[in-house]
């Protein structure tokens, strides 16, 4: 709710009580005045309506109503309209008053609203009495030996009652909620319909059966106390229908339908933040489902914390959380709000004994910006998530560009297969980024990375297809391809005087496929290479998921002589015993932590990385290394190797060979403690136009 919303909301209010006040303090006087004159039994009958309409407000009835947590519905007004047919009006709003009061401190309801429903009741009331009092040609003030309620004036007179009453609040919750007024009356007519104007209907029934005998309120008890019931277990039903059983937020179905009434009312923009745990999976293979599902919970109650009271939080199923903002002030303020819950998410959890972080994609999809159907802004929503996973980003806006770039990604996985059935094709290729061996000063080895020359899409990071690949048998395709074109490449170099070791990345498929061997071993002989230099690099998530099988395939490779190296250490959860079984020769530290390496927690965490891993007589290399101050940080600490962008941005093969010098050339770039870099190799005639300008790196 906006500032002027606000003070419109709040002078509404104001302007009901003041001019309910002076005629509840005219309906007093007369009443007051009048009071002498009662008789006993209209004295019992409005003790007992009293007392009836207070109990009814403090045990209001459950309804359903497809909207979180349904609704209630209260007898008090049936017995308030039944009072007001039989004595003088004030006494009604008297009661009326005092049931709210009580409301107000025992269940800790706002208290600057009840002068607002005091008035909003008097005003609903008198307006119905004086109807009543017109249709039926009695006196308003009505009179001290009452007889029986007129039905017609009766039915009259309650339609006012409703009219006045739900017209008050329709007009307070629409200013609050920012919906259309006429939308919100015209929906809670059908609504009112169904459920209060049923039970308005038994005041007549009721007023006339207690000036028969006060007794018979009793009767009218019992179809009360079934309705109740009745009414909560509908309520159980619905919330087993609407909710997710293990997180307790919102699900699917509700989501839905809290959507459509929010495209349907809402005046300004409607946000829907989809969010997707970052590698959750891991969580649930590694320590289990208890585990994983306590962390659901826990990100469900963070996300709860941190949204606003009209928003509403979904659980659409396995790691994929929404928050629904019905009243969202700009696109600035949904991605705050989505930089908010991505930061919230990424606070450490404490889980069974076991501390975790996760981190999260936000996708936003905003209505009627982007799209007015619930489908609509969802699919947007998950176009914007699949932005954000591909950029790396915390969140990212629905773009119909992206979109359409997207869309032209699901096709993708036929235009894939056709690269790779294709021999010669040379859509799929290699970059290759160096890695400078701080104990000799050389580049002595390099990581292939897989890149895609898409005919209309251009170029493609491998993020865009390599999960696609996974999920089908492309990957084992696709990492044939990429060992022979590096292998190939290795050998060439080799050739031209460049020794350099090869560094490929496995994918978790190919941790379950037994011919992996069989496949390196010919790859290996039919370039001609031994099997030193060839490093696989599997990151800990994937050699856990079934560490087992993975431990056989990874033994039998490293029975051929190939290295094996732990790929973003750091961000998984393998256990050491793990890495002590399966003679890891390398762990590489996850760029996250050295992109952060000016912060102190993380520095710390480098530090004793490295001493872990020299203790178990590892091979330490730093990734993600971007800057001057951080290689000078590393090699301090002891690193044995680092790669990154400062040390070279992987480069096409024939960019390589130029990039590698020029890391030591630079005059005004000079490495740290004059340890870094000599030549790889200087005899290389590849390397003979070293002093001419070197190409800027078509890496991407
Ligand atoms: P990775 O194995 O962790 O590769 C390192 C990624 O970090 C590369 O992204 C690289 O370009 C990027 N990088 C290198 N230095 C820096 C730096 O200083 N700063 C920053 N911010 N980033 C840096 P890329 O090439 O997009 O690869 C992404 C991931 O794709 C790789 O992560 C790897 O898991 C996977 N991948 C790449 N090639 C292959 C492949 O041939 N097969 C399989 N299965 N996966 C591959
Ligand atoms: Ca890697
Ligand atoms: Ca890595």
């Amino acid at each position: 709710m906006n500032g002027s919303d606000s003070r419109r909301l709040l002078l509404f209010m104001w302007a009901v009580t003041a001019v309910a006040t002076p005629l509840i303090a005219l309906t007093a006087w007369q009443a007051l005045t009048a009071a002498s004159e009662l008789r006993g039994q209209i004295v019992v009958v409005i003790a007992l309506f009293s007392a009836v309409l207070v109990a009814g407000e403090m045990w209001p009835i459950p309804v359903t109503r497809g909207e979180e947590g349904g609704d209630e519905i209260t007898v008090s007004s049936t017995f308030g309209f039944a009072l007001l047919l039989v004595a003088p009006v004030f006494w009604t709003i008297l009661a009326q008053s005092v049931a709210l009061f009580i409301d107000c401190t025992v269940r800790g309801r706002l208290w600057h609203r009840l002068p607002f429903n005091i008035g909003q009741y008097a005003l609903a009331f008198i307006a119905s009495r004086a109807v009543y009092a017109l249709v039926a040609g009695l006196p308003f003030t009505g009179s001290t030996t009452p007889g029986p309620p007129d039905l017609l004036a009766a039915i009259a007179g309650g339609m006012v009652f409703l009219m006045v009453n739900n017209g008050l609040v329709a007009v307070a919750v629409a200013s609050r909620l920012g919906v259309r007024v006429w939308r919100m009356l015209t929906e809670d007519v059908s609504w009112q319909l169904m459920t209060s104007a049923p039970l308005l209907g038994l005041a007549p029934l009721a007023a006339q059966a207690t000036l028969w005998t006060p007794v018979s309120v009793l009767l009218l008890l019992i179809p009360i106390v079934a309705l109740h019931r009745s009414g909560h277990t509908a309520m159980a039903r619905e919330q087993e229908a609407l909710r997710d059983p293990l997180t307790g937020l919102a699900n699917r179905t509700l989501l839905a339908s809290a959507t459509e009434r929010a495209l349907n009312t809402a005046t300004g923009t409607t946000a829907m933040l989809l969010i997707d745990l970052d590698h959750f999976k891991d969580v649930n293979d590694t320590l289990g489902h208890a585990v994983g599902d306590e962390l659901l919970v826990a990100v469900a109650d963070r996300l709860r914390e941190e949204v606003a009271s009209g928003d509403l939080v979904v659980r659409l199923g396995g790691d994929e959380f929404v928050v629904l903002v019905r009243r969202c002030d700009s696109s600035t303020a949904a991605v705050d709000l989505a930089e908010r819950l991505g930061a919230a998410i990424s606070q450490p959890y404490r889980v069974q004994g076991v501390v975790l972080t996760v981190g999260c994609s936000v996708g936003i999809g905003l209505a009627p910006d982007h799209v007015d159907t619930v489908e609509g802004l969802l699919r947007c929503a998950d176009v914007a998530l699949y932005a954000a996973k591909a950029t790396r980003g915390t969140c990212a806006l629905y773009d119909r560009h992206t979109d359409q770039h997207s869309a032209a990604l699901l096709g993708l996985q036929a235009d894939l297969r056709a690269a790779l059935e294709d021999v010669e094709d040379q859509q799929i290729h290699v970059v290759y980024q160096p890695q400078l061996d701080l104990r000799t000063n050389r580049v002595s080895a390099v990581e292939c990375l897989v890149r895609w020359r898409h005919p209309e899409l251009g170029n493609l990071l491998p993020d865009n297809f390599i999960p696609m690949a996974e999920s089908t048998s492309l990957i084992d395709l696709l990492m044939r391809r990429v060992l022979d074109l590096s292998l190939a490449q290795i050998a060439d170099w080799n050739r031209a005087g460049l020794e350099l070791t090869l560094a490929v990345n496995l994918s978790a498929r190919q941790l379950s496929d037994l011919t992996l061997p069989e496949t390196v071993a010919d790859a290996l002989q039919r370039h001609g290479l031994t099997a030193d230099r060839l490093l696989l690099e599997v990151t800990e998530s994937r050699l856990m998921s079934d560490p087992e099988r993975s431990i056989q395939i990874l033994g039998r490779l490293q029975a051929l002589g190939v290295g094996l190296s732990i790929d973003d250490f750091g961000t998984g959860y393998s256990s050491l015993a793990y890495l002590q079984r399966l003679a890891v020769d390398e762990i590489k530290i996850d760029k996250s932590f050295t992109l952060g390496l000016h912060e102190p927690g993380n520095a710390a965490i480098i530090r004793s990385t490295i001493e872990l891993g020299h203790n178990l007589g590892l091979r330490v290399v730093a990734e993600g290394v971007e800057q001057r101050a951080s290689a000078d940080l590393l090699a301090e600490m002891g690193c044995d190797m680092l790669q990154g962008y400062y040390i070279g941005r992987p480069a096409s093969a024939s960019d390589l060979p130029a990039l590698l010098p020029q890391t030591s050339r630079t005059p005004h770039q000079p490495m740290p403690h004059g340890r870094l870099i000599g030549l790889v190799s200087e005899r290389d005639p590849l390397l003979a136009e070293l002093t001419s300008p070197v190409p800027l790196t078509r890496a991407w």
